[in-house]
């Protein structure tokens, strides 16, 4: 049986509503799900919440709910918003549903027996307003460095996870895989870390003292297991236990999981060690994106720059704040989000661009032929444009293996532009007034409708709303096939006789 194709996201942090850099991460996970879709693989594609921890148990005692109840209503907000962005996950996790709980459980008690978890006594210097172990280093002025207020010496029990004497191991494998870890900048600083510093064993355990809210340790009333290791298994416990019949080989190893920059150590360092002591296969790529500032800042709630994706998207269309985040940047880069730079986008690429060129498309069909297509032999079109779009397909493809949406879209637009400046050189309106046969006005409509058409088909797996409305109105019963590979793209056409519509305009002047 072929492997299912597995993406992930990371797992979400419930102490607050999602903002426009969840919305990111899902729609970068969404575009290479559609795409590997669209090749025929079958994919399996999870996101899911992160619920445990000091923080999820603050902010429930601050909103004077319990965790669970605090969670359970904060956990539709992201399921809503994943619908409205249009994200086709396959699978939601949460890591407070029992299934996840008994896995975790059952490594912790694999791993004890392997000896690859003990248990020590802990020492450190704690701060009780922010509930936050720190090493003597970590400390500012023997203060606390998150809020500069004391810290007592704490000693306690807790359980080990050995890293350290996986390190030598650890780097050897990133050295000798070089898809490991993308981008390339990443991947460096992984290695600089590992090539001059020395691991020290992982604490991944609260006292119940301390904290409540967590998975219990297995045989243990006294501890939860730490947010940090309950959260990445989350990514081996959903196929164990998401699709009946299936097998966690099945789908593991993960071909990618993707990540922000904040949170590289834990899954470039902890996760594959977690791993290699489960006896388990790494993932093929661990993904890394960057940040989106707004303006000059970063995005934080407690600057109170966050962007609602919901209100973008109600505001300009789902697929306009898809086409501005997945070509705003190249993956792995920040990006500097602003209204006004959508806005500019919206205007040059969007309504000016794809938009404009349906709509004179479709007007011509309308106005010198009644809305039906004419008929053309396919070797009558015209090759100043019908050879681009029929190369597009390999550009494209080409660009999403190397998990770059924007260098993909780069090309889609190449052939938008091309495509509005063969209307200009070819003039049809002039063509429609001369008395002879209409030869070549059909050919250079139609050439316009093919290359609108394999611009849609492309556009299924970055703008899926617009691609359908295009497709559509090209009345094309195949939407949704297959265009695995440049051989098929080729042997995909309107068929002659076909009545098109115009519509609404794709994307309406923000002025109207
Ligand atoms: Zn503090």
């Amino acid at each position: 049986m072929t492997k299912t194709y597995y993406l992930t996201t990371p797992i979400y942090y419930v102490n607050g509503k999602p903002h426009i850099g969840h919305a990111y991460t899902n729609i970068l996970c969404d575009t290479l799900a559609r795409y590997h879709r669209m090749l025929g693989e079958p994919v399996c594609f999870l996101t899911g919440t992160d619920e445990h921890g000091t923080k999820v148990a603050k902010a429930a005692l601050a909103a004077g709910k319990t965790p669970q109840a605090y969670v359970d209503a904060l956990v539709p907000h992201f399921k809503e918003l994943w619908r409205v962005l249009g994200v086709t996950y396959d699978f939601f996790i949460r890591t407070t549903d029992e299934r996840h709980k008994q896995y975790v459980r059952s490594v912790l008690t694999d791993l004890e027996a392997k000896k690859e978890i003990y248990k020590a006594s802990y020492q450190g210097w704690y701060c009780t307003p922010c509930e936050s172990f720190w090493t003597e280093l970590q400390l500012k002025d023997g203060k606390c460095p998150d809020c500069h207020r004391g810290v007592d010496q704490i000693e306690e029990e807790n359980y080990f996870f050995k890293l350290a004497h996986h390190q030598a191991w650890l780097l050897d494998y990133i050295e000798k895989h070089e898809d490991f870890i993308r981008p390339a900048h990443r991947r460096n600083e992984v290695l600089g870390f590992l090539r001059h510093e020395t691991l020290e064993d992982l604490c991944i355990t609260r006292p119940q003292s301390r904290l409540r809210w967590g998975i219990e340790y297995p045989n243990s009333k006294d501890h939860v297991v730490y947010v940090w290791f309950d959260a990445l298994l989350n990514y081996t416990s959903a196929p164990h236990f998401a699709i009946e019949g299936k097998k966690e080989t099945d789908f593991w190893p993960a071909d990618v999981q993707l990540l922000g920059k904040d949170i590289v150590r834990q899954h470039a360092i902890y996760w594959p060690i977690m791993l290699k002591a489960m006896g388990l296969p790494m993932p093929r790529t661990l993904l890394v994106h960057g940040w989106w500032k707004i303006g000059e800042t970063k995005m934080s709630k407690s600057l109170g720059n966050v962007v609602n994706p919901t209100e973008i998207a109600a505001k300009y269309g789902v697929d306009a704040l898809r086409y501005f985040l997945l070509n705003e940047v190249t993956l792995g880069m920040d990006g500097t989000y602003s209204e006004d730079l959508l806005m500019e986008r919206y205007s040059s690429d969007l309504a000016n661009g794809l938009g404009n060129l349906w709509h004179r498309t479709a007007s011509m069909i309308e106005k010198y032929f009644d809305g039906i297509l004419p008929q053309v032999e396919f070797p009558q079109l015209k090759q100043s444009l019908m050879g681009p779009s029929m190369g597009l397909l390999d550009l494209v493809w080409g660009n999403m293996e190397q998990y770059d949406p924007r260098g993909a879209l780069a090309e889609v637009w190449q052939v938008i532009q091309r495509a509005n400046q063969f209307v200009e050189e070819n003039k049809p309106w002039v063509l429609a007034k001369d008395p002879a046969p209409k030869t070549d006005l059909e050919s250079v409509i139609v050439t316009l409708a093919e290359t609108v058409f394999r611009v849609a088909v492309i556009l299924m797996i970055f703008m899926p709303d617009t691609a359908k409305k295009i497709l559509q109105r090209l009345n094309q019963p195949t939407i949704g096939k297959l265009i695995p590979n440049s051989g098929q793209f080729s042997e995909i056409h309107l068929v002659p006789g076909t009545r098109i519509e115009k519509g609404e305009p794709l994307f309406p002047r923000l002025d109207d």
